[in-house]
């Protein structure tokens, strides 16, 4: 796919009902690359390694559809899966974080949305409201929204010692990105 045909009509694509997905590549959301990377400043090129590695670069994958509802409103639905190479903020190890996130956008003017009475829109709490836009970023959007979900401190769910044990054969000390630190 290329993020050229990433650009929708938003009005249109709901009232037609229309439906969007795919997969992108990491080197697609460059400010999230970035800050995937500053999690661990001291192997900067070890993320770009990470990002280029065939068995990472599709792993985002989205799912967009559109809907004019009941009420003549104009409603998007995005379901984004991703599986995000960083660092562990404890150990400095790679790791990858599992994501899984689904939202509602209601089109509207800012100022109309302004008056609308949320209860009433029967979307849920996290309902965004996206302006009228004849080519929307759906790429921007997904980005967005992936840097707003990512966890300011990424950390191994069970203690790093655990991880590193169940990594057998890995003898690599977890230090020694400190001890480099050091050294230069
Ligand atoms: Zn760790």
């Amino acid at each position: 796919m290329t993020t050229q045909s990433l650009q929708i009509n938003n009005v249109e694509f709901a009232t037609r009902g229309e439906r969007l997905q795919g997969t992108l590549r990491l080197a697609d959301l460059p400010r999230l690359g970035e800050l995937l990377a500053s999690k661990n400043p001291a192997s900067e090129q070890a993320v770009k390694d990470l990002a280029g590695r065939q068995d990472v670069v599709s792993e985002v994958a989205f799912q967009l559809g559109g809907e004019k509802d009941a009420m003549d409103q104009y409603i998007l639905h995005l379901s984004i899966q991703a599986n995000l190479p960083t660092f562990c903020q404890r150990c400095l190890k790679g790791m990858k974080i599992p994501m899984n996130l689904n939202f509602s956008y209601l089109i509207a003017k800012v100022d109309d949305a302004a008056l609308l009475d949320v209860d009433e829109l029967a979307l849920g709490d996290d309902v965004d409201v996206q302006p009228p836009d004849q080519a929307m970023s759906v790429l921007a959007l997904i980005e967005d929204e992936l840097i707003m979900a990512l966890p300011i401190a990424p950390a191994h769910d069970f203690s790093c010692t655990d991880v590193q044990k169940m990594q057998s054969g890995d003898k690599h000390n977890p230090f020694a990105v400190l001890k480099d630190l050091l050294k230069s």
